[in-house]
């Protein structure tokens, strides 16, 4: 058995995320199969794609993820990811100073809630300005603070986008055309512009992210 209570946190939150996902698939197959056959292949390919997703763990780490083969109903589910919740490395600290640092340009910044946050739930921080359209994010790079200032056209009600973080699709008043400027190293004075759908609401946004790929490649873009 794996020494939980020894086990340094390890999982971004957007892993447990995923790992929430295919359990859940786990759950289903092992409720709607009446193959044994069927069920150990999806067991063995939801393991599989588990630890492709944390491709840093430690044996002791993989061990532990691999322990989501187990996991047969609902109760189950539940307590191996009680196990993984106090594994999850939560989003680091930041203060109000070291955001206003982010965005110098930027006169009367809103400031996101703060207090309160659960950052075992964040993969990155972004707010609103509803006042100027602008939606701010902040993300930690390479143990460094980037932040990123966008504004943003809502889309048609009726009509749904998918946002390229967290792959769902939601109304137009949900995930908005994002943009944002960026400064070209070889012009003086010129600027490309970077554009993304994404969620409005960064927090459901996070709780849906299941990779960083699209946060990845937004981030390429604007270097
Ligand atoms: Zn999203």
């Amino acid at each position: 058995m794996t020494q939980n209570q020894a086990m340094t946190p390890f999982l971004q939150p957007h892993q447990l995320t995923y790992i929430k996902k295919q359990l859940h698939y786990l759950v289903g197959a092992f409720y709607f199969s009446g193959d044994y056959r069927v069920l150990d292949a999806s067991r063995q390919n939801s393991v599989e794609k588990i630890l492709a997703a944390v491709p840093d763990a430690t044996p002791e780490q993989r061990a532990l993820l691999a322990e989501a083969a187990h996991v047969r109903d609902k109760e189950e589910e539940m307590r191996y990811v009680l196990k993984l919740e106090p594994l999850v490395i939560p989003f680091p600290e930041i203060t109000a100073a070291e955001i206003k640092k982010l965005f110098p340009k930027v006169k009367k910044l809103v400031l996101p809630p703060l207090e309160g946050l659960d950052r075992t739930k964040l993969t990155y921080l972004g707010w609103r300005d509803i006042a100027t359209s602008s939606l701010y994010l902040v993300c930690r790079v390479n143990g460094k603070w980037k932040g990123i200032e966008c504004r943003y056209v809502s889309g048609q009600k009726n009509r749904s986008y998918i946002c390229t973080w967290c792959g769902r699709a939601l109304p137009g008043d949900e995930v908005a055309l994002v943009t944002s400027q960026i400064k070209m190293r070889n012009i003086p004075d010129g600027y490309k512009t970077a554009g993304n759908h994404l969620c409005l609401d960064s927090f459901s946004c996070n709780s849906a992210l299941k990779t960083t790929d699209g946060i990845d490649a937004f981030l390429a873009l604007l270097k």
